[in-house]
């Protein structure tokens, strides 16, 4: 049986980054990743600028003894100076404002005293050239790069955006994700079930999850365990980049997933993979679809986006590590537990004050056992065997709300 890691691999070689769109700057450009090299239309700042609210001076004016200026003009920001500074003179100025020519230095607010509207003291000690003032292109130049492509936007990044002028970039889009819940038992969440039926818990999860990836989730609903019916919602989902589907591909005599796919074409990659829970999952394609068949368990379901589709979704996007890092972390009891896959256990992962990974699993039932996961925050990885570990015994965990 193929290995998690094998199967990952598997899915990042056939998952390629998509084709980059012009996105608008604005909260749905935050978390791209730029297809393109951007440089700045301007000087930053666009002038000598003041970095202090105070009076803008000549340095040599003070050096020479002189504390007391004439102030002969007032530039806030927005403004532009109009009169040069010539000896003993002073511009007040504001914080950003442009320095007048003649001025090489500011004297902040404080260290002054105003004597008259005309008139003002200087108390700084010694005021040498360049002191609050920041000179043009100090920050950028005109027609310098300042974000690669690659480069991952984040606010700051945003702001360098709007800061150089551009209202729209390229950038790696956003994959859509369809979602199907497969199942004769299911009903919608608002839904009373009868008898024999539960809830659909898997569709709201795995949305949510699509989103938490980076992708754009979209709601396809409940097939029933019918060709025909599957065959309808998975054809819409074949649509999208990645289709996700739970349920139906276990060996069971309703388990038609896996046939409904390869009858429109789906090439399947992988079906069954060495691992608890979630051993019957499916990966395949078609054209550049990835279609992923998750097992109806809601655990399973819930641990196979983790491993799968999430390094799926960041590939697409273009992220450039797409696998989620998996941290090493002390164990905080004993552990008793044996098993004949390697299993990713529910987990709750903390650091100590000295920045320490700590895990401790949380007690946990099986696949269909998905309430124990709204205490976890990880997954903790136990290797095939019959094991006793102790307390202080390090361990791998896979953290699940990792936020880059
Ligand atoms: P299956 O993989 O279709 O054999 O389903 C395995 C188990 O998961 C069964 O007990 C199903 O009832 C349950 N299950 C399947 N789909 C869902 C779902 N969408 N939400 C909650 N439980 C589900
Ligand atoms: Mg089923």
């Amino acid at each position: 049986m193929l290995s998690v890691a094998d199967a990952q691999r598997l899915v990042l070689e056939k998952a390629r980054p998509l084709p980059a769109v012009v996105v608008e700057l604005g909260a749905d450009a935050l978390g791209l990743i730029l297809a393109e090299d951007v440089a700045s239309d301007l000087d930053m700042p666009p002038y000598d600028k003041a970095l202090m609210d105070g009076f803008s001076v000549r340095s040599a004016d003070l050096s020479s003894g002189q504390k007391t200026l004439r102030i002969i003009e007032e530039v806030t920001a927005g403004q532009t100076p109009r009169l040069p500074v010539g000896q003993g003179e002073a511009t007040r100025i504001m914080t950003g404002a442009p320095l007048p020519s003649g001025a090489d230095a500011v004297v902040q607010s404080e260290r002054t005293r105003l004597l008259s509207d005309k008139r003002v003291a200087i108390e700084q000690e010694s005021v040498r050239p360049e002191l609050n003032i920041v000179r043009r292109g100090r920050e950028m130049q005109r027609g310098q790069v300042v974000l690669a492509a690659g480069t991952r936007l984040r606010p700051q990044e945003l702001g360098i955006l709007a800061t150089v002028g551009r209202t729209f970039v390229r950038a790696y889009p956003p994959p859509r994700v369809a979602v199907v819940s497969t199942g004769d038992e299911l009903v919608d969440a608002s839904q009373q079930p009868g008898p024999g039926q539960i809830r659909n818990g898997n569709g709201p999860m795995l949305l949510a999850q699509a989103r938490r990836a980076g992708g754009t989730p979209v709601a396809r609903g409940i097939a029933h365990d019918t060709r025909e019916s599957l065959r309808t919602l998975i054809k819409q989902g074949l649509r999208e980049n990645v289709l996700v589907l739970s349920g139906g591909v276990s060996a069971g005599k309703l388990d038609l997933v896996p046939e409904v796919l390869h009858d429109l074409g789906v090439q399947p990659h992988f079906h069954k993979i060495e691992m608890k829970p979630g051993k019957p999952v499916f990966f395949g394609s078609r054209g550049d679809t990835l279609v992923f068949g998750l097992p109806g368990n809601p655990v399973s379901a819930l641990v196979c986006f983790e491993l799968f589709v999430r390094p799926a979704i960041r590939r697409l996007r273009n992220e450039t590590s797409p696998m989620a890092a998996v941290v090493s972390a002390v164990l905080g009891a004993d552990f008793t537990y044996r098993t004949d896959r390697p299993t990713y256990y529910p987990a709750r992962l903390t650091q100590d004050r000295d920045g320490r990974w700590q895990v401790a699993p949380v007690s946990w039932s099986g696949s269909g056992d998905l309430l124990p996961l709204t205490r976890a925050n990880a997954l903790m990885i136990v290797p095939a065997g019959e094991h006793r570990y102790f307390a202080g015994n390090h361990m791998d965990a896979l953290p699940l709300e990792t936020t880059d």
